[in-house]
């Protein structure tokens, strides 16, 4: 099989209009954004982008819709896969699909090349006991020496993301790799009001359904958990035939998340 075939762009769409608040983030994506519709723009001036971007935080605080959105920002194409699927290959597949990789990203190119779960190939090498972590420490060798490889002038930006910013490999920060640093947290209650929004904007609410009081009772939610919140709160209102989304609705859905995440406490105990 072709690289080409193996490494597809996404084809699901996004803008920065999908995501809610994450100002600071967009702010300094947005010159990516620039870069990627013009690089000549950029290059005439001898102005130097940053060839990696690292985005840090919890999970489900929208890390992944962010980069997605920013390659819909620029209109240019999203690869993207995730650390964790390294783990599972066989011994040396994992080097070979990241040179794939990076190649069809540059036939791409200008193009977003997204690493998820950074951590799971990208903590300090070294420090497993033997076995098994030969492939891991290859695999992030291959995506270090190919950031180091490649010119700004084949216009890729690298962005990767992780929640567990704290276990990474020095190397991999180092200038010229993922060099820029953005930090991304759970929404505020603002933040929350605005997610919100985004994901009833298809979904008929009845009167009685206030947004930001349902923001204030969701301190700690996750952009992802608000979307499980909507949707849970639009099934109930499907179970019980309604022909809008209700405040208790919302209540129902609210106590069913909290239920499960109480569940995954206990049994994580
Ligand atoms: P993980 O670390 O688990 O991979 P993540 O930070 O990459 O999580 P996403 O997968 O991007 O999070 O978020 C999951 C979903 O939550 C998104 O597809 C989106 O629907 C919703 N979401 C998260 N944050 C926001 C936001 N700021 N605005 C709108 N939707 C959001």
């Amino acid at each position: 099989r072709s690289p080409a075939k193996r490494f597809r762009p996404s084809e699901h769409r996004n803008t920065f209009d999908d995501v809610a608040g994450m100002e600071h983030a967009k702010r300094e994506l947005q010159e990516v954004v620039e870069f990627l519709k013009d690089p000549a723009k950029f290059q005439r001036l001898g102005a130097q982008i940053p060839k990696g971007v690292l985005l840090m935080g919890p999970p489900g605080t929208g890390k992944t819709l962010m980069a997605r959105a920013t390659a819909g920002e620029a209109g240019v194409p999203f690869f993207s896969i995730s650390g964790s699927e390294f783990i599972q290959m066989f011994v040396g597949v994992g080097a070979s699909r990241v040179r794939d990789m990076f190649r069809t990203a540059k036939e791409s190119a200008p193009s977003i090349l997204f690493i998820d779960e950074i951590d799971a190939v990208g903590r300090v090498r070294g420090a497993g006991v033997g076995g098994g972590h030969d492939e891991r420490e290859q695999t992030l060798n291959q995506i270090l020496s190919e950031m180091d490889g490649f010119q700004q002038t084949e216009a890729v930006i690298v962005i990767a993301a992780t929640n567990r910013p704290d276990v990474l490999d020095p190397a991999l920060l180092r200038p010229g790799r993922f060099d820029r640093h953005v930090t991304v947290e759970r929404p505020s209650r603002e933040g929350r009001v605005g997610i919100l929004k985004v994901h009833c904007r298809k979904v008929p609410l009845s009167d009685n359904v206030n947004l930001e009081e349902i923001a204030a009772g969701t301190t700690g939610f996750s952009g992802a958990d608000l979307k499980n919140l909507v949707n849970e709160a639009a099934l109930n209102a499907t179970r019980e035939g309604k022909d809008a989304v209700d405040s208790e609705d919302f209540d129902v859905a609210r106590d069913k998340i909290l239920m499960g995440a109480k569940r995954e406490e206990i049994l994580s105990e």
